[in-house]
């Protein structure tokens, strides 16, 4: 059983038709990327997986949980369905030491304290940032901040971790380095992945499977060696080979 299955997903956005028919599973454990141009609708997808829109049809379910199912008028809200999310801008709140913006995530779960203290530290051990847990995030660098936001999301243990571009707003040097670092912790913690992104050397390098998008559809799913070597299209061909 997938860990993450979407069926004939599709949304609307007032008459514009941003997803048509979207069909994919990710499997247990697995690095899963979103690959495609800006406005092709990687993030409606993740946002609608992570409850932050709701889709016009289809059915999302993660394990063997149906999130939603709009025949079935099933919808869990999104603070029930135990995923971790990283978006392009890392948003910390700044006013808040590391701590307690891990420290957020459990207070809405009602976590014990002593469970509490114990999940932000092994949550930003992951990330080797333990050390940093009273300082605020204007004194930390970006590339640590980027981490500490994956730490929150990893604070209560989600089955599911999603990203959107969590790393264009690093400069190239650190993303580089944040890229190596994100590939070995994933592969760490075993921890179901789903990537979004609109860089095709950062799929090609990160993913055990790439779907590529253009304009709401799904157009090839497949490992970076397939969809490197044997492109479905000529737009997949295109856009995949552009960064060369
Ligand atoms: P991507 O993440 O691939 O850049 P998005 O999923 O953000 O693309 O957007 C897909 C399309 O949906 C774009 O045309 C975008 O303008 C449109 N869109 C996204 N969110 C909304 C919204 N809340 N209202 C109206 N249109 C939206
Ligand atoms: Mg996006």
């Amino acid at each position: 059983m997938p860990e993450i299955h979407v069926s004939h997903m599709a949304k609307t956005f007032g008459d514009v038709k941003v997803l048509n028919d979207i069909d994919f599973d990710v499997q247990d454990g697995e690095f899963f990327t979103l690959l495609g141009p800006s406005g092709c609708g990687k993030s409606t997808t993740l946002n609608c997986i992570a409850g932050l829109e709701d889709p016009t049809e289809g059915v999302i379910s993660i394990g063997e949980r149906t999130l939603v199912d709009r025949a079935q008028r099933v919808y869990v809200p999104t603070e029930e369905r135990n995923l971790g999310m990283v978006f392009q801008s890392y948003a910390l709140w700044p006013h808040m030491t590391i701590r307690k913006n891990l420290a957020f995530p459990l207070n809405i779960r009602r976590t014990a304290r002593a469970d509490r203290d114990v999940r932000i530290r092994e949550a930003l051990e992951k990330v080797g940032l333990a050390h940093l847990q009273d300082r605020y995030p204007h004194q930390l660098s970006g590339g640590q901040q980027q981490r500490v936001a994956l730490a929150r999301a990893l604070v209560y243990s989600p089955s599911v971790l999603l990203l959107d571009e969590p790393l264009s707003n690093l400069d190239a040097k650190l993303r580089e380095q944040a890229r190596a670092w994100l590939k070995r912790l994933q592969a760490d913690l075993g921890i179901t992945t789903l990537y979004v992104t609109h860089d095709q050397d950062e799929a090609l390098t990160l993913s055990d499977r790439i779907a590529v998008m253009f304009d709401g559809v799904m157009t090839q799913v497949g490992t970076p060696h397939e969809i490197y070597e044997h492109p479905a299209t000529a737009a997949v061909a295109a856009f995949v080979g552009s960064c060369n």
